[in-house]
C-alpha cells in the first residue's frame, strides 16, 4: 500500500488470533482516514447536514459550500508474477504474518496501468512485462474501489522501505493462501485462481 500523507489512527496492535480484533485493529490502525475535522476550504467546522437524501459532512460556514462528498478512492491492486512465483508483500506497519498483494494509490494524472508498473517498480524493484485487468473490487470500509491487475514482472526483488518483507509462493500455495482479514485480497486471489486450469490450483 502506498503511504497516504495524512492523519492515521495507529492503535496498539491486537493479537492477530482473535478475528473480531484483526478486523478492528485493520478497519481502524490502515486503510480508513480520520475524517475531516475542519472545512479544507475555508477552516470553518464541518456539521453533519441533510443534502438530498443522505446526511452529509458539510461547511458550517454560510457563504462557504464544501460539502464532504465522500467520494471512494480508486487503488490498485497486484498479484506480481515473477519467475512463475507470486509475490506476497507485508507492509512495514503490519504485524508479523501478515501478507498480501501490492496495493497503492494512483498519482494525479496517472492511468491506472501507469500506478500499477509503478508501484511494483517503487514497492518490488520490479519491471511490469505484461498485465491483465482481474476486476474492480469494493472495500466499503476503506471506502476504497480497488482495481485489480495480475502483472508478471522480471528483475531483482528490491523492496522499499513502505514494505517490511516479501516472500514467493507456487500457484498452489497461493490458491491455498490464507489472508486472514485481509478479505478483500482473498476474493480476488480467490477469483483469479478459478480461472486457472485445475492442474495449477494444487
Ligand atoms: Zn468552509
Amino acid at each position: 500500500m502506498g503511504v497516504r500523507r495524512g492523519p492515521l489512527l495507529r492503535p496498539r496492535y491486537p493479537s492477530l488470533e482473535n478475528q473480531d480484533r484483526r478486523d478492528e485493529f485493520l478497519l481502524f490502525a490502515y486503510f480508513v482516514m480520520k475524517p475531516y475535522s475542519y472545512c479544507p476550504v475555508c477552516g470553518g467546522s464541518l456539521v453533519e447536514r441533510l443534502i438530498g437524501a443522505e446526511l452529509r459532512r458539510a461547511c458550517v460556514r454560510g457563504k462557504c459550500d464544501y460539502v464532504c462528498w465522500n467520494n471512494p478512492i480508486p487503488v490498485v491492486a497486484a498479484i506480481v508474477e515473477l519467475d512463475g512465483k507470486i509475490v506476497l508483500a507485508r507492509n512495514a506497519t503490519w504485524p508479523v504474518g501478515l501478507f498480501s498483494m501490492i496495493t497503492g494509490f494512483l498519482d494525479a494524472q496517472e492511468l491506472p496501468e501507469q500506478a500499477l508498473a509503478r508501484e511494483v517498480k517503487e514497492e518490488l524493484g520490479l519491471a511490469v512485462l505484461e498485465h491483465k485487468f482481474l476486476g474492480h473490487y469494493l472495500y466499503p470500509a476503506a471506502n476504497q474501489v480497488l482495481m485489480a491487475y495480475w502483472a508478471r514482472a522480471i528483475g531483482p526483488v528490491r523492496i522499499s522501505t513502505e514494505l517490511a518483507e516479501v516472500k514467493l509462493v507456487t500457484r498452489p500455495e497461493f490458491a491455498a493462501y490464507d489472508f486472514g482479514p485481509l478479505f478483500v485480497a482473498a476474493k480476488v486471489a480467490k477469483e483469479w485462481t478459478l480461472t486457472w486450469p485445475m492442474t495449477e490450483r494444487s
